[in-house]
């Protein structure tokens, strides 16, 4: 097999990748995976943990870099100019910017999760492209997985050179491995006291200006997956082409690519063979930067529609007093107090040690980008024509520079990257039915025989017996409980009452769909649809009564925000609730089927049509047995 050959795997293959690279074992408190079994572990999640004061050094980092990015990045310049000026990337590591995650033993700043997502959070709210930067070297890149899985002397080696700002990158995507790992084609084959490297990996992000990567290869012999670190100045190392984008211009994406480059065996990080499981475990942290900021970005949303609504006039008042933009104000306020909460809290639960946060994480990341998403596009309906506007062209004309038409470029590859929304809501829903598949997995799995689920009954029953009942009867005693929560204590009733509602709706999933659960993907992404408004409605909670009963200033406007979130929170749950069993599933399947055979194609009459071949639309490597694919020739359509 040619190094970038293309490895079409099999369904079957690509879960059982999927299912090695997964943690088996809970290895800390969650709340996520609690609420999926009908449980609400509200002592986890209160009282809220609020910001301590701060440290003076991390003051003054803040500052300073605060001080930077005002007075030295020019964000309308990078984004024009799709490069990262010299002194901009020299200013962030002089600053120390590169270090942050790293600890002070190994030259970094030593900063706590929350730290770091406070800063990405400044950082989020005012370029997408530094962001980026930063986020790629210590969220996925080579700190983090070293820090996690390293020997000592990779520590020493790699750990310095990182935090005095050597760029690094990760690397596991390739033209035909984007969301499912299991066609990975990038090879290491072990040599002596070397691994040698053939392959190409695609849209690595710092890829172009890295001194330091983290690749994802197979052992050809083991099929195992491992992760290396690579130099990129190490002979075969090679930038075949930068890739550019919708946003994010300057983002130093390539794809690189790998010919008999030899990696000392000292290199893989981790355990051989553990490669994915490193890569998942990394990103449980590395997740939380893009919830943070998100949340930078809907305060700027906020900032910008309050600034922009009190002065325009239309028809004879102040835009915010047409309903239809002042109820969309009321909801962004408190969307954004949602997401600041969900953030704030998953990175706490990172640092304080003893929660295993994969579940918060990924909710974090989903529910954080798809609200930051939503609320730019309001914000640019709201500043209507300037919101499409570029900077440029306001400022040209005398207008305030206001970036909405950039943040929404930069912001929309948030739903794609460190797991696509769709992988997220996977993700979360294999926990949702993780339970239900160690007691009655036999059950229901097709390969099992009469004899082998005949002996699991005896656990079946012991455990359903036990844990199905309650779900029903907990409720009987609940209904003035959580009275301390004051106006917010119906809200809590309901997250209580809809825990154990989403366990028993979940568990009849199980009972209807058995072994074809795992492709009812419209009923278990409702599922998760639930629970993560769910968590969402608790930190909201925790996060404005802690405010209050610190004597916080601002507490009675954070509870009116957590009331709203609330509300609006309970809709999306009944309504995910309902659709469960009254919903349009099967005509859905039966009109995509319709439509991907070629049945409603008379629907495409009347455009210009890509006037492409089935054939390109192929994915294809640029190195390697698969050639690179010619300019498609524009044509009129058929038909
Ligand atoms: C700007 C940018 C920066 C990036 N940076 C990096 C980087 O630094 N390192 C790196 O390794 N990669 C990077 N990536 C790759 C990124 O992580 C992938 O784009 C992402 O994983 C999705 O893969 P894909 O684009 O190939 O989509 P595909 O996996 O082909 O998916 C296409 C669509 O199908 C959906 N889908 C796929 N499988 C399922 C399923 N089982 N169920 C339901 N829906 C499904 C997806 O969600 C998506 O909507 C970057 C990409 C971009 C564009």
């Amino acid at each position: 097999m040619g190094a970038t050959d293309a490895r079409i795997t099999t369904e079957e293959e690509s879960r059982e990748v999927a299912e090695d690279a997964r943690e088996k074992e809970w290895v800390g408190r969650t709340c996520v995976r609690e609420m999926f079994l009908g449980n609400l572990p509200l002592p986890l999640m209160y009282p809220f943990p609020l910001e301590q004061a701060e440290r003076p050094e991390f003051t003054q980092f803040y500052n300073a870099l605060k001080n930077f990015l005002r007075n030295e990045v020019d964000s309308k310049v990078i984004d024009e100019t799709g490069e990262y000026p010299e002194h901009v990337v020299n200013g962030l590591r002089k600053l120390g910017a590169f270090g942050m995650k790293i600890p002070k033993d190994y030259e970094g700043l030593g900063f706590t999760v929350s730290e770091y997502t406070k800063v990405m959070e400044m950082v989020g709210s005012y370029d997408g492209n530094i962001t980026a930067l930063l986020s790629a070297h210590q969220s996925i890149g080579v700190p983090q997985p070293l820090k996690l899985f390293g020997t000592p002397e990779l520590k020493k080696k790699y750990l310095p050179r990182c935090a005095k700002g050597a760029i690094s990158a990760f690397a596991l995507t390739e033209p035909h491995v984007g969301s499912d790992p299991a066609s990975l084609s990038t090879v290491a084959e072990r040599e002596g006291d070397y691994f040698i490297l053939n392959g190409e990996k695609l849209w690595c992000t710092n890829g172009t200006l890295a001194e330091l990567l983290v690749v994802m290869a197979r052992d050809p012999k083991t099929k195992k997956i491992s992760a290396f670190v690579v130099e990129t100045d190490w002979p075969g190392v090679k930038v075949e082409h930068r890739c550019r984008f919708m946003g994010l211009k300057a983002l130093g994406n390539g794809v690189i690519s790998f010919k008999d480059v030899k990696v000392p065996v000292t290199n893989v990080i981790g355990e051989e063979g553990k490669g994915l499981k490193i890569a998942l475990i990394t990103l449980n942290t590395g997740r939380l930067t893009l919830p943070a900021a998100c949340a930078g970005i809907g305060k700027t949303c906020i900032e910008t529609v309050r600034g922009w609504c009190t002065e325009r006039v239309q028809w004879g008042v102040p835009i915010w007093k047409h309903e239809a933009l002042s109820h969309r104000i009321a909801d962004m306020a408190a969307t954004t107090f949602a997401m600041d909460s969900v953030s704030k809290l998953a990175s706490q639960m990172a640092d304080r040690g003893g929660y295993d946060i994969r579940l918060e994480a990924a909710a974090a990341k989903e529910w954080n980008t798809v609200r930051a998403w939503e609320l730019i596009d309001q914000t640019l309906q709201i500043r209507g024509g300037r919101g499409y506007e570029t900077e440029r062209s306001l400022i040209e004309r005398g207008e305030a520079g206001i970036p909405i038409e950039r943040l929404m470029r930069d912001c929309r590859i948030n739903l794609i990257f460190e797991g696509s929304s769709e992988v997220m809501h996977l993700f979360m829903a294999r926990e949702a039915v993780d339970k239900h598949l160690q007691v009655a997995g036999s059950i229901i799995d097709p390969k099992a025989g009469m004899s082998q689920k005949m002996a699991a009954m005896p656990k079946i029953l012991g455990f359903y017996a036990t844990w199905y009942p309650p779900l029903w009867l907990k409720g009987i005693a609940g209904r003035f409980s959580y009275g301390e929560w004051g106006k917010l204590a119906s809200h809590m009733r309901f997250v209580e009452r809809s825990c154990r509602k989403l366990a028993r709706e979940s568990f009849h999933g199980m009972a209807v769909y058995q072994a074809k659960m795992e492709r009812k993907q419209a009923f278990l992404f409702r599922c998760v649809d639930v629970v993560m408004e769910l968590f969402t409605m608790v930190a909201t909670m925790s996060h404005a009564r802690t405010l209050k009963e610190k004597g916080k200033p601002n507490a009675e406007e954070a509870l009116q925000l957590a009331d709203l979130h609330c509300r609006n929170a309970r809709r999306k749950v009944e309504q995910s609730f309902k659709a469960l069993w009254s919903n349009d599933d099967n005509n859905k399947n039966k009109v995509a089927a319709s439509v991907m055979k070629g049945e409603q194609e008379w629907l495409q009459a009347g455009i210009m049509g890509l006037g492409l071949t089935q054939e390109q639309f192929r994915t294809h490597a640029i190195t390697g047995n698969n050639s690179r694919q010619e300019e498609p020739k524009r044509a009129v359509a058929a038909g």
